[in-house]
């Protein structure tokens, strides 16, 4: 008879088969245990056929792979510990020494500052081009592109670039194209399918962080694929890497992720309402929202989003260049509902200044505004008091 110390931890007992709830069961481990010496020398850690390693996978971590996978429509997914995890993965996976990678001047931040500063130690070189014009895609294509980001629609600035002309571009050179399909989060429009054309990106790279998790409170990142070949060569720098995910955040993703196509409408009404109301107000010179007719790259939305007729909750206004940059802080300051910080996604509305012209490449594609930028992200209060704070904020200019 085995002391008690040894029984808690070899314990006979087994809870009955066929548990049924909501919720998927939440499995945590490192360690996996192999059957005998035959199974362990046998798995295959590169498929889903079983399991090997908690860096490798669980039935957790599958299970959300292959939701997340079906809300994008591709075959393959993998999961990183943030959204930009998922665009390092990728730069690692398909660059080498003396590649260069095109990433569009209006892109998320960060995939800029990995290629300046990290990418270009390795002897990587990235040249940025203007999203809204393919020909200058086409005309920066060189025999050492290997990979080319595209964005839908671009970060803070919001242009809809026309899509499906950057990857027809890329396709006719067999280059790898990426899509942040952060804004669309697999529900404005189909990455791989556009407008059930078959013709779409080969990788989608999504921040699970904004509308699958929905709360503020999870950073996670996804890379989906629906081209067996890309995913292989995605999952192998994914495990040389050592990217985990913690089993709790997987667990909170699994609980968000039923609500999306219903929270992910809710911010886009609210969002809506809120742009027109503020593209109608004298301090505003230009409200930057695809949906909006006056907004760049509208035409464009409407061709890719039109039959789901969606768009993030999210937003941009440029105030009219009377209004210093104090006042537009203060404006910031003076709202009470939004909150000042990054990301979005969340419940709660949030708003940051942003100075366009620091973040621009002036060679590229310069930013025609002289006002004030300020980036509105809605959360899911009521939308009357939303405006009621937005109103009494731009008095307080
Ligand atoms: C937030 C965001 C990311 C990065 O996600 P993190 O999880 O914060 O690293 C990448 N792309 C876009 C477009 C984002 O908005």
């Amino acid at each position: 008879m085995s002391k008690p110390s040894t029984t808690l931890i070899h314990h006979p007992y087994k809870p009955p088969a066929n548990f049924a709830a909501p919720q998927p069961g939440i499995y945590k481990a490192s360690t996996v245990f192999f059957a005998d010496v035959a199974a362990m020398r046998a798995r295959d850690w590169k498929t889903k056929a079983g399991y090997t390693y908690g860096l490798h996978g669980t039935p957790t971590t599958f299970t959300l792979e292959e939701r997340l996978a079906t809300l994008e429509g591709g075959t393959g997914c993998l999961l990183v510990p943030s959204g930009l995890a998922a665009i390092s993965l990728v730069a690692f996976a398909f660059l080498k020494s003396g590649d260069e990678v095109l990433i569009p001047d209006n892109a998320y931040g960060p995939n800029k500052a990995l290629a300046t500063g990290e990418l270009a130690n390795f002897g990587i070189t990235h040249r940025m081009y203007d999203a809204m014009n393919p020909a200058d895609l086409q005309a920066k294509l060189s025999d050492r592109t290997r990979l080319v980001w595209v964005e839908a629609a671009g970060s803070v600035t919001m242009e809809f670039p026309d899509l499906p002309a950057l990857v027809d571009v890329c396709r006719a050179r067999g280059v790898v194209t990426a899509l942040d399909n952060t804004w669309g989060a697999g529900l404005a429009f189909a990455p791989f399918d556009f407008n059930s054309s078959g013709q779409g990106v080969d990788i989608s790279v999504h921040a699970l962080t904004k509308y699958p998790s929905g709360g503020g409170d999870v950073l996670m990142g996804s890379v989906i694929t629906r081209d067996e070949r890309l995913h292989r060569a995605l999952k192998l720098t994914h495990m040389r890497m050592g990217f985990g995910v913690g089993v709790g955040d997987v667990e909170t993703l699994l609980r968000s992720l039923p609500s999306i196509g219903l929270r992910y409408a809710a911010h886009d009404r609210t969002a809506r309402e809120l742009a027109r109301w503020l593209s109608g107000r004298e301090e505003i010179a230009q409200v930057l929202h695809p949906a909006l007719e006056e907004s760049p790259g509208h035409e464009n939305w409407r061709a890719l989003c039109g039959e789901t007729d969606l768009a993030a909750g999210l937003f941009s206004v440029v105030f009219d260049a009377s209004y210093s940059t104090e006042q537009v802080d203060r404006f910031c300051d003076s709202l009470n509902l939004f909150r000042l910080g990054y990301s979005w996604g969340g419940p709660v509305s949030l708003v940051v200044p942003y100075d366009i012209g620091l973040m621009r490449d002036a060679n590229v594609a310069p930013w025609p505004h002289k006002g004030t930028l300020v980036r509105f992200s809605i959360g899911l209060e009521d939308v009357e008091d939303l405006r009621a704070d937005l109103q009494q904020a731009l008095l307080q200019m």
